[in-house]
């Protein structure tokens, strides 16, 4: 069997490039380390609960184009992604916004958010940060970098923030409104029953290739 194309994964890049070229009237051939197809994007039905195996995935884009697109394969649901930190027993919206700061502080306004963050930022007096530790401070101060930077980067680099070199982060973005929507795009959700659900009409798949 002679293909137009072999495509190495069938994560979203390699599943769409494959149907796209199938459409187009090309042979090809996707192979597959996995024993499942959509690489980090897969979900799996788990007692009715389809459970995102790689993380947390929310389909966005501010393109009305890609959306429509990508509503051809699914129904999406209406979801609007709005995480929450857990810092010992308080929970805090994420990213950093006035509700954050709000239950930080007590503060209602913007400028008084803005003024507290100077104050901690002033107190620390870092003017050339030596590691990742002293970076965050000097760009929000203690009380968020303790509450909610610390122990998520400890645990995402698996190292003492005081031992991570300072460029890691170059900046960490504050919102002054009282808006918890974690991306700023205008289309995103979740598709009804998963990514994955099986939709290969016209696709023989034996574990590790799809053949279109
Ligand atoms: C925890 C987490 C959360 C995320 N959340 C979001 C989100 O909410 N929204 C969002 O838009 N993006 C999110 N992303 C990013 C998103 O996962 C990627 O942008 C997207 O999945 C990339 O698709 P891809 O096809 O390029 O790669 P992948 O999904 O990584 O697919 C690549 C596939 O290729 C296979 N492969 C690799 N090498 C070989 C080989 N040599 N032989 C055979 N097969 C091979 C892999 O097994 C894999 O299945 C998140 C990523 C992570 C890790």
């Amino acid at each position: 069997m002679k293909y137009d194309y072999l495509i190495v994964g069938s994560g979203l890049f390699g599943s769409i490039f494959a149907y796209e070229a199938n459409k187009a009237g090309k042979k090809c051939l996707v192979i597959e380390k996995r024993s499942h197809i959509g690489g980090n994007i897969y979900t799996e039905n788990i007692e009715g609960i389809q459970v995102h195996k790689y993380g947390a995935h929310i389909f966005h884009t501010s393109n009305k184009e890609v959306w429509q697109y990508i509503n051809q394969f699914a129904e999406f649901n209406r979801y609007t992604n709005s995480p929450v930190a857990r810092y010992k027993d308080e929970l805090y919206n994420m990213p950093f916004n006035m509700n954050t700061f709000n239950k930080l502080w007590g503060v209602i306004t913007p400028s008084e958010a803005k003024a507290k963050i100077e104050e901690e930022k002033k107190e620390a007096g870092i003017t050339e940060p030596k590691n990742l530790e002293e970076q965050a401070i000097s760009l929000v101060g203690k009380t968020i970098y303790e509450k909610l930077v610390k122990g998520y980067t400890e645990k995402q680099w698996g190292k003492r923030a005081t031992e991570l070199p300072s460029f890691i982060i170059k900046r960490l973005p504050v919102r002054f409104i009282y808006d918890n929507n974690y991306f700023n795009d205008k289309y995103q959700g979740i598709p009804i029953g998963g990514y994955t659900r099986n939709n290969r009409k016209n696709a023989r798949w034996n574990r590790s290739e799809i053949r279109l």
